[in-house]
Order: structure tokens, then sequence, then C-alpha cells
């Protein structure tokens, strides 16, 4: 089954993806620093220590 990043709407095949916390659509995120293409970033969640994933088009919405 073919996925579609939600922010470049290039296949992601087989990249590392991941879901963004907001929108929970799939984009590009490499685990390990590459030069793969990598459509959003990981943040971190408080004081938990947990991690979430957040999409570039989430990242935008938040720095505005
Ligand atoms: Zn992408
Ligand atoms: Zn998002």
């Amino acid at each position: 089954m073919e996925i579609s990043c939600s922010v470049c709407t290039e296949n992601i095949g087989t990249l590392q993806t991941a879901t963004c916390h907001y929108c929970g659509n799939k984009f590009h995120q490499p685990k390990v620093d590459t030069s793969h293409v990598n459509c959003g970033r990981v943040m971190s969640l408080g004081e938990m220590l947990a991690i979430a994933y957040i999409c570039h088009s989430c990242l935008k919405e938040t720095e505005e």
C-alpha cells in the first residue's frame, strides 16, 4: 500500500515515516540523520520526556 506524504505529497515508499501528532497525517521522517527528505520534526512533550512528531504543515501554524 502506497502512502503519500501530507507535506510534499510524494510517495513515502520505504522511507521511514512518522504520524503527525496534530493532524494525524503521515510524513517523511527518517529517524536517523540522513540526506533523506525530512518533512517534519521531532518535538518533546513537556516534562514527560515523551516525544511526538509534527509535520511541517502544522509547524507553520504553531509558529504563527
Ligand atoms: Zn514528504
Ligand atoms: Zn500535521
